[in-house]
């Protein structure tokens, strides 16, 4: 029996409902498919941290994640005012070099979607681009923002976006802004061009960044592995998440050489805390890429597909998909599909 030990960071706000609902369903396709075991170890981490420790991430939290595999992360709250610590996201991201962020925007069923057939995995450059952090004032009222990309970064989320697509269609599309950016953009272009040779089966075309923005909305459908900078990342990743339905439903994993965090593109809605009420779908599908991450890829798939029975019966949904289920009773009914899922 394999054993995975798995971090969970169950956030704030709505973090601990949605967190402990895809436990439930994560628990359930564990004993479903009974050839692994998740050895889950919580650790304290968010907004009421920074009253207890001073941080958003105490060390002992840090100290437990290095003993994983993998992290769950529900969301957090993350301080606005000058001087307080940056998101928990951020910190995880930089403490394990996690590149690459992916986030795969489906239609799903009965979710209002742009298309109906939407399947694209937008896939952003973590780690440097416009938010490398360096900022500096030139002279007064006028500041400075360091874009700053790299070969090696560029080629390295190249790679990883090639053998995503690899694996699905054998499409990928990449996004720049070359034609105004021609140092930064050309050599994430380059890069993307040379890791291109080891891939010759995925066919590639280019975007400029605001033609995809308008692309993604007349057919998302033509596109299935994106890859940008950081930045241009950030953006069409939560237009892309709009297109399927938003919020409620979509999850993003954040992945390194040796380490990933999962969580969903939601934040932790504060004014929905303890009020069992919310969407757990985009927290159970970040619960579902895990398991993918980790191998068990059967597990996954019976995990998606048993979120796909509840949202097309209609009869456990919250009420932001136009129901009265709440948070523990949509992952129960889910819960329920894994037990009754027949494997043939
Ligand atoms: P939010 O995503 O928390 O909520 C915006 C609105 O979206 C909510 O009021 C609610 O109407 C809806 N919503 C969100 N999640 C939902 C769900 N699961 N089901 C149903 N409806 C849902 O965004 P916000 O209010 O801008 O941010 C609140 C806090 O969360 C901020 O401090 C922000 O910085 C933080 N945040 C954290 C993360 C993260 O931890 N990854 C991500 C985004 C925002």
């Amino acid at each position: 029996m394999k054993n995975y030990r798995v971090a969970v960071l169950s956030g704030d706000g709505i973090g601990p409902e949605v967190v402990n609902a895809t436990l439930h369903v994560l628990k359930a396709a564990e004993a479903k498919t009974g050839t692994y075991k998740l050895d889950l170890v919580s650790g304290e981490a968010g907004i009421n941290a920074i009253a207890k420790y001073g941080t958003n991430v105490p060390p002992q939290t840090i100290d437990m994640l290095k003993t994983t595999v993998a992290c769950l992360k529900g969301p957090m709250t993350t301080p606005e005012e000058p001087g307080a610590p940056p998101s928990a996201a951020v910190t995880i991201r930089k403490l394990f070099n996690l590149y690459a962020n992916v986030r795969p925007c489906y239609s799903l069923p009965n979710m209002p979607s742009l298309k109906p057939n939407i399947d694209l995995i937008v896939v952003r450059e973590n780690t440097e681009g416009l938010y490398s952090g360096i900022e500096f004032d030139l002279t007064d009222g006028i500041a400075v923002a360091m874009r700053i990309i790299s070969r090696e970064a560029s080629e390295r989320v190249a790679e990883f976006s090639f053998k995503l697509a690899s694996e699905r269609r054998k499409h990928l599309s990449y996004v720049h802004k070359a034609n105004i950016l021609r140092r930064t953009d050309g050599i994430f272009n380059q890069a993307v061009l040379n890791v291109a040779k080891k891939f010759p089966e995925v066919i590639i075309d280019d975007y400029h960044i605001d033609a995809m923005a308008m692309q993604l909305i007349k057919q998302p459908e033509a596109f299935d592995v994106i890859v940008t900078t950081n930045l241009f990342g950030d953006i069409i990743s939560d237009e892309a998440a709009q297109l399927v339905g938003g919020l409620g439903v979509t999850a993003g994993a954040n992945i390194g050489e040796n380490y990933a965090m999962f969580e969903p593109v939601h934040g932790s809605a504060p004014k929905y805390t303890g009020q069992n009420k919310v969407n757990p779908v985009a927290t159970i599908f970040a619960g579902k890429m895990l398991l993918d991450y980790l191998g068990e890829k059967d597990s996954a798939n019976i995990v998606e597909k048993a979120v796909f029975d509840v949202l097309r019966e209609g009869t456990a949904l919250t009420y932001d998909l136009g129901g009265a289920a709440k948070t523990s009773e949509m992952a129960e009914a889910i819960g329920t599909k894994i037990k009754e899922h027949q494997t043939h």
